[in-house]
């Protein structure tokens, strides 16, 4: 496209471009902030996202109708600015706004808080957060973590395929973050915390201790040493020391001992 430019005008955006930020952050649900809703394709009703959706249709009364919606089939958007209904994209075909300042065509996925570092990663299949460059795929784990577990964490096939053994959430695509126990075992990061604070270090699934309980035992040990004690152990230790050296000093400076 071509650019224009004037001499006597100050550059003030395009309209369109003003257009698209039109809303932003103002609209969606407790999960997103967007600009449109979706036509659910298994229920064909709208709901603001995908959770929405799982939450209202996980609930109900008769488990036949229960279900979950498949994120990669959401066909139809409605905008949340001039309700129109349409096929998924980032900007509304009708009025000009981005439904989501971040969009991924691949999970139909809107969100308007785009400081959350919002990537697509293809070997997962789905959209994550952090920002990808703080992120690597893990194929054995088969899913992404942190880059300072890269070479550095329990590896264990499919070890994100699994239930959050607290919560029984699905972790895979999981919004909450998520951490690997020492045994290789995963669950929410929240929920791990919670059990910490119940005093629970052992891992629900297999029963291993999930912290470095050396740790735990030296802040016991401080906590049980009163500064009074510790301040006469380390006296008496400083004289001790002093009288080693000076035993030392003594036996090496005597002539007495060197080697003939
Ligand atoms: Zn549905
Ligand atoms: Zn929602
Ligand atoms: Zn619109
Ligand atoms: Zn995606
Ligand atoms: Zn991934
Ligand atoms: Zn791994
Ligand atoms: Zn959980
Ligand atoms: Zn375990």
């Amino acid at each position: 496209m071509a650019e224009f430019s004037s001499a006597s005008t100050l550059p003030t955006p395009p309209e369109s471009q003003t257009r698209l930020h039109f809303g932003k952050l103002q609209h969606g649900c407790e999960h997103y902030k967007r600009r449109c809703k979706i036509r659910a394709p298994c229920c064909n009703q709208i709901f603001s996202c995908r959770h929405c959706h799982n939450d209202a249709m996980g609930s109900l009364s008769d488990p036949k109708e229960r279900h979950e919606l498949v994120r990669r089939d959401v066909k139809q958007v409605i905008c949340s600015i001039c309700d129109t209904e349409q096929e998924a994209a980032k900007v509304c075909a009708n009025c000009g706004v981005n439904m989501g300042e971040y969009y991924c065509e691949i999970c139909k996925f809107y969100d308007d808080n785009t400081e959350k570092g919002q990537f697509h990663c293809d070997e997962c299949g789905i959209c994550r957060v952090g920002g990808r460059d703080n992120f690597f795929h893990c194929p054995t784990c088969g899913s992404c973590y942190s880059v300072n577990l890269q070479g550095n964490h329990p590896c264990v096939e499919n070890s994100m395929k699994s239930f959050c053994p607290v919560c029984y959430e699905y972790l895979f695509d999981s919004i909450k973050g998520t951490t690997i126990m020492t045994c290789g075992h995963t669950m929410h990061m929240d929920c791990f915390y919670e059990m910490a604070e119940q005093n629970q270090y052992r891992c629900p699934i297999c029963s291993k201790t999930v912290f470095d309980m050396s740790r735990s035992w030296e802040h016991l040990d401080q906590e049980i040493i009163d500064d009074q004690i510790l301040g006469f152990f380390a006296n008496f230790r400083g004289i001790f020391i002093f009288v080693l050296v000076i035993a030392y000093l003594f036996v090496m400076a005597d002539p007495m001992y060197e080697g003939n």
